[in-house]
């Protein structure tokens, strides 16, 4: 069987592990003594992609032999200081910016505080009002509330049905004191791609300041800072084959942000704390390579994804696809299984090899609805019925082609248990339930 390498440093069962039969140590109910190695496929990649390894490669001295601190004179500092330019200007490049317009961060959910939160309370207004949407990522929505409690007003925008907010319900939502508007670029749970480009026209006609969180549209779309008038963007590191626990921000000449955080004079006095530099070189080589397979890259996933998108449509009965099918990011379906429950869905998939997921990764394990599915108004028990599928660069045809051949079985074996769904079967099709 083949398995390149990469793939075999991240599969717990290599296909010619001698052992064969493993044990792992999930929590329960994942806890299983014996498993056979099988075929393992990931569809997850909008919770995490695995590191490229021309990404693993870069940062590898910088972890190693050139482990100088960027703030010191001599020649170690320097070398790690050099680093770090030049990873700011391949981000830069990536998103249209200049290097002096982007600070490294810790990842999306600081870049996403550091702009809202300094955006508004570098905003000298007696009166705050901010205006986003209701499909955004808690590292948004969570930074809101907490605003919220502090005393600014803060407008939630819906979306709607295909999961897309109309720019004209934006506009509408602007007040006098409005300082911050901020409306994310492609929604991590559906793929759907927000129109910026008519809402930064609305933010700059009101002189509002705009910001977006562009951390699943980053490297799977192109993005222009200048096409899109945003004045924050942020990116993470790991949704594009970069290491977790480093990202960006862009933040437009001109605008300025109280610091979250108080220390050090680093990153222009904008970001304090001894740069990650491994990570941040990890992230500007991620760029780079994001920016030279995008164009070829975003239409080969799309093609995997269509054919998968397709497939399961071809060959269940009762699924639904959720959000607008043609203004996604390429890799992103999610698709609505009828009288399935979506926990058990991703654990019988995951015991049969393929990794997908119930949406949003930091809500997993929540048994509320997501709140993405509810918004574009999904009932309680298709949001539960919902699954995210996202490709990625390292799945092939063979991927494809190995969840082809398991899902069905999967969903009629979940739909078998399920009382309503021998109810509808019987309706629909009275062969199809058995009398016993
Ligand atoms: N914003 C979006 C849309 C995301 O999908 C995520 C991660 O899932 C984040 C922000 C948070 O990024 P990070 O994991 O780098 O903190």
């Amino acid at each position: 069987m083949d398995v390149r390498p990469l793939r075999a440093s991240l599969n717990p069962f290599p296909a010619n592990s001698n052992e064969g039969i493993r044990r792992i140590d999930f929590p329960l109910p994942l806890r299983y003594a014996r498993i056979p190695s099988m075929r393992r496929v990931y569809f997850d990649n909008n919770a995490t992609t695995p590191l490229a390894p021309e990404v693993f490669e870069a940062m590898r001295p910088y972890l190693m032999e050139d482990y100088g601190n960027a703030s010191s004179i001599h020649w170690f500092g320097q070398r790690a200081k050099a680093a770090i330019e030049k990873a700011r200007e391949q981000v830069a490049r990536l998103i249209n910016a200049r290097a002096s317009e982007i600070v490294f961060t810790s990842g999306g959910t600081e870049s996403d505080n550091a702009a809202i939160v300094g955006l508004v309370e570098a905003s000298r207004a007696e009166h705050k009002h901010a205006v986003t949407t209701a499909i955004e990522h808690p590292a948004v929505l969570e930074t809101m509330r907490a605003l919220e409690k502090r005393g600014v007003a803060v407008t939630y925008v819906r979306v709607r049905s295909n999961g897309v907010v109309d720019p004209a319900d934006i506009a509408a939502a602007i007040r006098p004191e409005t300082v911050l508007i901020s409306v994310m670029h492609a929604n991590n749970e559906l793929g759907t791609i927000q129109p910026l480009e008519e809402i930064g026209r609305i933010a700059r006609e009101r002189d509002i300041y705009f910001h977006t969180d562009a951390v699943q549209s980053t490297g799977k779309i192109p993005i222009d800072v200048e096409k899109l008038g945003v004045d924050l963007l942020v990116i993470s590191a790991h949704k594009l084959y970069g290491p977790k626990g480093v990202g960006a921000l862009y933040i437009r000449r001109s605008t300025t942000l109280r610091p979250l955080m108080h220390g050090g004079h680093h990153e222009r006095d904008r970001r304090p704390g001894t740069e990650n530099v491994a990570g941040i070189v990890g992230l500007g080589t991620a760029a780079e390579a994001a920016r030279m397979h995008l164009p070829v890259e975003s239409e080969r996933v799309a093609a995997l994804r269509d054919r998968l998108e397709s497939g399961i449509l071809a060959s269940v009965a009762g699924v639904g696809v959720n959000g607008d099918r043609a203004r996604r990011v390429p890799n992103t379906s999610n698709l609505r299984f009828d009288y399935i429950e979506g926990e058990g869905f991703v654990i019988a998939m995951d015991l049969r090899g393929i990794a997908c997921s119930t949406g949003a990764a930091c809500s997993s394990g929540s048994l509320e609805p997501s709140h993405v599915l509810s918004a574009i108004g999904l009932k309680p028990e298709q949001a539960r019925a919902s699954i995210r599928f996202s490709l990625g660069r390292f799945n092939t045809g063979a991927d494809v082609d190995a969840a082809l051949a398991i899902l069905p079985e999967v969903v009629e074996q979940l739909r078998s248990v399920s009382p309503h769904w021998r109810k509808e079967a019987a309706i629909v099709q009275p062969s199809a339930v058995s009398k016993t």
